[in-house]
């Protein structure tokens, strides 16, 4: 079997498409929505992730407001910074970009953000939203994991699933989303044992570990559909996820990219977040 490509950037681009449009709606009703974000340090990753956001944003006419502190930026500090912007009716959406320096109390900052306004879905209500079935924002990347396996059409009810990472911010709440989706699920960890029987067995595979080609293509079932979150850096340069793309690839039904998989969704499905919140504001639902 040769798998069918989950293309993330394709999926990413219709999303930004239909975003476009429902900007162009918040701004005949009033104010167009508005995202601030956050970055504390230099952290050149997170310099990059945020210049892209930040694109990504202008692109689809989402305002942006850039709050960027040194390093030596205290909890305090950032809290005052955080609450501000939580009384700020133009904000719609406050990003705070992980990580947070050494020394920062992350989860105090995260804790802080209005939930009404928390796009990222970090904070524990939106958390426990999610886990009662009525979420208000989904986390991005859980989010755009999902949208790519509708875009596949792959069955969710009744399969059984696999998640691979248990991460608050990937790996549990799509485990919850396949849950409500359906499916028979299973998370893995590091802990786990005789973790390729258990990727052997799932219809869906979603690998979120943060190790280069860890799951071995001859693991994955013939047909299912695999979705690989990691994105890890090779000594040669080369971007790789956590799945032997190659060998998953000859097996699977369906597979993403990396890259060009689940990254670009993630932005996208921040920037539909920021208008869902807009949305939410002029009371359009
Ligand atoms: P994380 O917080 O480091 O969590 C990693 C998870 O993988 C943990 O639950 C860990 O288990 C588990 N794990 C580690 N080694 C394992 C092994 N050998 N076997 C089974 N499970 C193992 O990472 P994360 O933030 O969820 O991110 C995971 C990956 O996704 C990273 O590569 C990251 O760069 C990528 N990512 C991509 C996007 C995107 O937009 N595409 C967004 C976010 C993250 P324990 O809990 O037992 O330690």
């Amino acid at each position: 079997m040769s798998a069918r490509i989950l293309d993330g950037k394709a999926c990413a681009t219709e999303l930004l498409q239909a975003a476009t449009g429902r900007v162009a709606q918040c701004v005949v009703r009033g104010a167009g929505p508005c995202l601030a974000v956050v970055l504390v340090g230099d952290d050149p990753a997170s310099q990059v992730y945020v210049r892209s956001k930040e694109r990504k944003a202008a692109e689809v006419g989402v305002a942006t407001r850039d709050h960027r502190l040194p390093a030596s930026t205290s909890t305090e500090e950032l809290l005052t910074l955080v609450r501000a912007l939580n009384g700020d009716p133009q904000v719609d959406g406050i990003l705070v970009q992980l990580p947070l320096p050494r020394g920062v109390d992350s989860e105090a900052v995260l804790r802080a953000i209005d939930p009404a306004k928390d796009v990222d879905g970090f904070h524990p209500e939106n958390l426990g939203l999610l886990m009662l079935g009525t979420p208000r924002f989904v986390a991005c990347t859980p989010q755009g994991c999902m949208r790519l396996l509708a875009m596949g059409e792959v069955k969710l009810a009744g399969a059984r699933a696999l998640v691979l990472g248990r991460s608050t911010i990937v790996g549990k709440p799509i485990a919850q989303l396949l849950v409500q989706a359906d499916a028979t699920v299973t998370v893995a960890h590091s802990r786990t044992q005789a973790l390729a029987d258990e990727v052997s067995r799932a219809d869906v595979v979603i690998v979120a570990i943060g190790r280069p080609e860890f799951i071995r293509g001859a693991w994955i079932k013939e047909g299912a559909a695999v979705i690989d979150v990691g994105i890890n850096r090779l000594a040669s340069g080369r971007l790789v996820g956590d799945v032997e793309y190659a060998a998953a690839a000859e097996r699977a039904s369906a597979i993403t990219p990396v890259p060009g998989g689940v990254g670009p969704m993630t932005i996208a499905c921040l920037l539909s977040n920021v208008i869902d919140a807009a949305e939410r504001r002029l009371g359009l639902h």
